[in-house]
């Protein structure tokens, strides 16, 4: 996910839900330029459900909905095939908000007793044998609009939009489900509407049926999904295609942003073999990906195979290419590999925003990785109270996109660009279509570094707060003839007592000739160098590889 500020002429700024949010607009010419105001800011609300409680392993979402756009209404037959992982357990949970008027209910074809309540259905088990089930659930009622957006139907220049935006357990705002990223399933949704819409969904378009003034669009997948990525956007969509790699790569957008969406949208297949090659192929080649126009206004959605775009960010004019190269780095970070738990965030945020970095690394070369990294590092709250890992109420905050991001850049300076690159990969490959955690991700580039990496995930992972703040001071002295300089190094953080770092230090000669040292500074230390012709100056970490600011 990316959220995206605008801002007009003066900042607003609303308190909502005791989150600050700045509104605004101002037109941009570059890119770079909205890096800066580009930001994490969250509305995010702790849901009350969580992480952990399961006693089912979903296997198949079979999802038909119809949307009652004017009335703003669905009405659900929700078909969901699932093992139930512990023998003893007397009733089959599944999160759905308890908004809705549930019709029917059956498990395994028999009428079964059960219990709405509390935002769940307790579905008795009528079987103590069997361990798979399906449960069929016919429901109808208005969505409930959570988080940033969980079902939205509005309209938008005129278009209506039928738009869902999960992130982080609100999918079960419209549809059960185990609303937790960690248990996947394959899903099929049609969707039914007013037969001038188009409605888009994960994975490959099965059949479409007109059935007199409605149309039916049939989607399934067969790569395994999280309940937060299963999604409906609808419209009155015109499309255009690429191919990547004989994979179509499918836009959807109205007749307003046409025009300017096969402008925005027209590097895809570039975004895609650079990715391809740096991580390993494109998830999901064997169904497509695909880019869809959606009203929502603070950004863009990753969901899988096929990511909403705020109609607002259409312009034309390439601005918001960062946004699109984000999103399409979450179909391997998020989508393919998926965190076990929300504590993991930033494996799904920083990574996408470090792979904004590296894609401009390889099309624009080292210069434009640097400003890249500096523009996230202006973004990071120094003095942040909360660790990247498991960060709470700040899930999508700007220190698990931004600091996220910088964790994987110092882990390259750590152990090298070729073992990084390898590591990336390798961690990939292993946790493809599945879901891994910060110690999964450690310990793959442990095994490739042959390092221990203890400390490091320590002071930037799990228990370091915000970043280093180096008090650096140097002195030239002269002792029998001999130049050299004292570089005193202090640390004066609060949020960890004593991070260990490589640091870059270029002595300058009197003559402008360059000598480089990197030391692995692990407590407070006096530093000193000799030179012949005398030092002129002293440049620490000239390239940006450490998250510290020098005062
Ligand atoms: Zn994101």
């Amino acid at each position: 996910m990316n959220k995206i500020i605008k801002i007009v002429l003066t900042f607003t700024i609303l308190f909502s839900f005791g989150i600050i949010f700045f509104i605004g607009y101002l037109y941009l010419s570059d890119s770079s330029v909205m890096n800066k105001i580009r930001t994490g800011f969250e509305f995010y609300l702790l849901s009350k459900k969580g992480d952990t409680y399961s006693n089912i392993d979903v296997l198949h979402y079979d999802l038909n909905v119809e949307v009652f756009h004017k009335e703003k209404r669905i009405a659900e037959t929700a078909k969901i095939k699932l093992v139930v992982t512990n023998k003893e357990v007397k009733n089959i949970v599944l999160d759905l908000y308890d908004n809705f008027d549930i019709e029917k209910l059956k498990l395994n074809g028999d009428n079964v007793k059960y219990k709405y309540d509390n935002d769940r259905v307790f579905i008795a088990r009528n079987d103590f044998e069997a361990d798979t089930f399906v449960v069929e659930i016919k429901f109808s009622g208005k969505p409930k609009n959570l988080g940033f957006g969980s079902f939205i139907i509005d309209t938008l220049n005129g278009n209506w939009f039928i738009t869902t935006l999960n992130a982080p357990n609100f999918a079960s705002t419209w549809f059960p489900c185990n609303d937790v990223p960690s248990d996947k399933a394959t899903a099929k949704l049609s969707v039914l509407m007013d037969s001038n819409f188009v409605s888009l969904s994960n994975g490959i378009l099965k059949k479409v049926i007109t059935m007199g003034a409605k149309r039916l669009y049939v989607w399934q997948t067969r790569y395994p999904i999280a309940p937060y990525l299963i999604t409906i956007y609808s419209s009155e969509y015109k499309t255009f295609s690429h191919v990547y790699n004989s994979m179509q790569i499918d836009y959807y957008v109205t007749e307003n942003k046409f025009a300017k969406a096969k402008k925005d949208f027209s590097k895809h297949p570039v975004y895609l073999k650079v990715f391809s090659e740096l991580f390993g192929e494109y998830p999901f080649i064997k169904e497509k990906y695909g880019v869809a126009e959606i009203c929502w206004e603070h950004g863009a959605m990753e969901t899988q195979t096929i990511t909403g775009m705020g109609s607002i960010f259409i312009s034309g004019l390439n601005f918001y290419e960062s946004t699109l190269v984000h999103e399409l780095a979450h179909q391997w970070w998020g989508n393919s590999v998926t965190p076990k738990s929300w504590k993991d965030v930033w494996l799904n945020e920083g990574f996408a925003t470090y792979s904004e970095a590296l894609y401009y690394e390889r099309e624009k070369g080292k210069t434009a990785y640097k400003s890249t990294m500096r523009d996230f590092k202006n973004k990071i709250d120094f003095d942040a109270d909360n660790t990247l890992y498991n960060p709470g109420i700040n899930l999508f905050s700007s220190l698990v996109y931004n600091k996220g991001a910088w964790v994987l850049h110092m882990l390259r300076k750590e152990i090298g660009d070729s073992l990084f690159f390898i590591g990336l990969k390798k961690y990939y490959e292993i946790f493809k279509y599945s879901n891994a955690d910060s110690y999964d991700f450690k310990n793959v580039f442990e095994i490739i570094s042959h390092k221990n990496l203890d400390r490091f995930f320590n002071q930037w992972v799990f228990e370091g707060k915000g970043g280093i703040r180096l008090a650096l001071s140097w002195k030239v002295k002269k002792n029998n003839n001999v130049n050299f300089a004292e570089l005193n190094i202090i640390q004066q953080q609060s949020g960890y007592e004593n991070y260990h770092f490589p640091l870059d230090v270029e002595i300058v000669d009197t003559f402008g000739n360059k000598t480089e040292y990197t030391p692995y500074i692990v407590s407070d230390t006096t530093l000193t160098f000799v030179l012949e012709n005398g030092i002129g100056n002293i440049i620490v970490d000239k390239d940006d590889w450490l998250l510290a600011v020098f005062e």
